[in-house]
């Protein structure tokens, strides 16, 4: 993202905000509504070298930022540090995040450990049975195939997560051991109705040694999910207004597992960092805040926390804001 389009675009917003008729504005759509600038000048080059400066900081020295983690954590203080350099009063809106583990284990024929993933939204529990292969996990499939009281072993594809669990309870499999059709571990995520027995994500060579082993003669299998609770955290800066009303700039910082997420979102924040220097000690007929949202990764989980606590203190009226996403 240019710097310069952004600052840009936020003369955009404030001059829209101003009249208080925007709702929201989505970067990508209102970019392309600002043309692009010359060959940059001196002083945008230096605030170009500044963002991409935030951006290794973030990536780099900080790393992979997984939701809830110490790295997410770190980067909040050096954002709240950065924030306080540029002279503003920073606030940290803290709010729990429940976190999924899962683990899988072969009982018989041998004991064996097995890498496994959590799905988000499974219902916890512990669950030791004998293990049946369920094909995709299709009604046809399972109804007659005397899944009551077993684990299903059910290959990913053609129908959801979601899917695969109802019929797999439905059939009377008390848990679902799900495993990947391509190489490496499931990331994945139930709908938020979650389900009423445990499901777990495995690989695909994991998932195909046991259900070659199937063919071969019986086997078994433990499945448990647990549920915990950790913390995560906003960073909220904030330009009070002459007037009523709040104008937010956003972007979140955590990060999906192993990536250091320089473009998601370290970009982001790094276009809200140097926003926030451009802005301070400015003022404007509304407030701005400016946020830094945790949690994002895990489905949003730091803006939700931000709407609820904006309903609940019934703070002034938020008029628009700009997602760096
Ligand atoms: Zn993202």
């Amino acid at each position: 993202m240019r710097i310069a389009r952004i600052i840009a675009l936020f003369s955009v917003v404030v001059l829209l905000a101003s009249c208080q008729q925007m709702p929201l504005v989505g970067t990508s759509a209102a970019l392309s509504a600002v043309p692009p600038s010359a060959t940059p000048t001196a002083a945008e080059s230096d605030v170009g070298k500044q963002a991409l400066e935030y951006i290794r900081v973030l990536s780099v020295d900080i790393g992979p930022r997984d939701t809830a983690s110490g790295a997410e954590e770190r980067a909040a203080s050096y954002l709240e540090q950065e924030l306080k350099a540029a002279g503003f009063q920073v606030g940290r809106q803290q709010f729990p995040v429940p976190v999924f583990d899962a683990q899988v284990s072969q009982t018989a024929p041998q004991q064996h450990a097995i890498d496994a993933e959590p799905l988000r939204f499974s219902m916890t529990g512990e669950v030791t049975a004998p293990l049946l292969f369920g094909g995709l996990g299709s009604p046809d499939e399972l109804s007659n195939a005397g899944m009551a009281g077993k684990v299903a072993l059910l290959e990913r594809g053609q129908i959801t997560f979601q899917d695969k669990v109802v019929n797999a309870a439905r059939a009377g499999a008390p848990a679902v051991v799900v495993f990947n059709n391509a190489p490496g571990p499931i990331r994945g995520s139930l709908t938020a109705t979650g389900s009423t027995i445990p499901i777990a994500g495995i690989t695909r060579e994991e998932g195909q040694a046991l259900r070659d082993a199937l063919s071969r003669g019986t086997g078994s299998l433990s499945v448990t999910v647990r549920r915990s609770q950790m913390n995560s955290q906003n960073v909220i800066a904030e330009i009070p207004g002459t007037g009523a009303g709040t104008v937010i700039l956003g972007g979140h910082y955590d990060t999906v597992p192993v990536t250091g997420g320089a473009v998601d979102n370290a970009s982001g924040t790094a276009v809200l960092l140097t926003l926030a220097h451009k802005l301070a000690g400015k003022q404007f007929p509304f407030t701005v805040q400016i946020i830094a949202f945790g949690a994002e990764e895990l489905g949003l989980v730091g803006s939700q926390a931000y709407v609820s606590d904006v309903v609940r203190q019934a703070k002034s009226q938020v008029i628009a804001m700009v997602n760096l996403m």
